[in-house]
């Protein structure tokens, strides 16, 4: 089965459509959401409802559960405040009551989904340098075979085992046995990494491989959104260099 996995969409709806036009010509089979569908940019009760009608199941994101009043605005600095606040105003009250219903993690047999690091989900503590992955190594153990993270925006693999811990990033990621894996999606909706391009992933169970994929999207009329609809410019202008 190949799932294809979209996190930190963050309301782009040009980029969540770019993504998956291209997930579908690479023959996904499923879909599965890590969170932060909303916050930052100006579309997030579109991204919502196509995110709601493909996926599984999706996580709640840090932007997700302040938007859902789970969670304190005290945590962000004041534009992404701002973006939040307004969100909060745009959500349908169906979108909104989605927002509420979903869980920090899913555990589907040796595969385990987080937003951000699986040991106090509801921390949202960043995995993307090899010496954070290396603080799981005390509870190895406890682990899933491979933790699909998002939330840094950053895409990362990292292998785990009593040797010790490894970057083991690649655009495809063999997994293997007698290890463990983090795998942090890179986001689809606001990248970090100096690519502007999109990205995802592809878990192929069957292959035992993740798939990192990037994908060029128009990224003009997702910034004029959000201009229109007042929200930082930095915003706007991050997601032309990927920062
Ligand atoms: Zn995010």
């Amino acid at each position: 089965m190949r799932t294809a996995i979209l996190t930190d969409i963050h309301a782009n709806l040009p980029a969540l459509e770019a993504v998956i036009a291209r997930a579908n010509e690479l023959g996904v089979e499923r879909w599965v959401c890590l969170g932060d569908t909303v916050g930052y940019a100006a579309e997030p009760n579109e991204c919502c409802a196509l995110v709601r009608e493909r996926v599984s199941f999706s996580l709640l994101g840090n932007h997700d559960a302040a938007v859902a009043g789970r969670m304190s605005y005290d945590y962000y600095y004041a534009a992404a405040r701002d973006a939040l606040e307004w969100t909060t105003g745009q959500m349908t009250a169906d979108n909104l009551a989605w927002l509420k219903s979903l869980p920090y993690t899913v555990r589907e047999g040796a595969i385990e989904y987080s937003h951000g690091s699986p040991l106090q989900p509801d921390q949202y503590e960043y995995i993307f340098v090899l010496d954070q992955a290396a603080e799981l190594l005390p509870v190895l153990g406890d682990l899933a075979d491979v933790t699909f993270i998002g939330h840094s925006h950053l895409p990362r693999a990292f292998s785990l085992s009593d040797d010790g811990a490894d970057d083991v990033y690649e655009e495809e990621v063999e997994i293997r046995p007698g290890a463990k894996y983090i795998i942090s999606i890179g986001s689809v909706g606001q990248p970090r990494d100096h690519d502007p391009r999109a990205c995802f992933g592809i878990w192929d169970d069957v292959a035992r491989k993740v798939e990192f994929h990037r994908v060029a999207y128009p990224v003009e009329p997702a910034a004029a959104k959000i201009l229109e609809a007042g929200l930082s410019e930095h915003f706007a202008r991050r997601l032309f260099v990927g920062t």
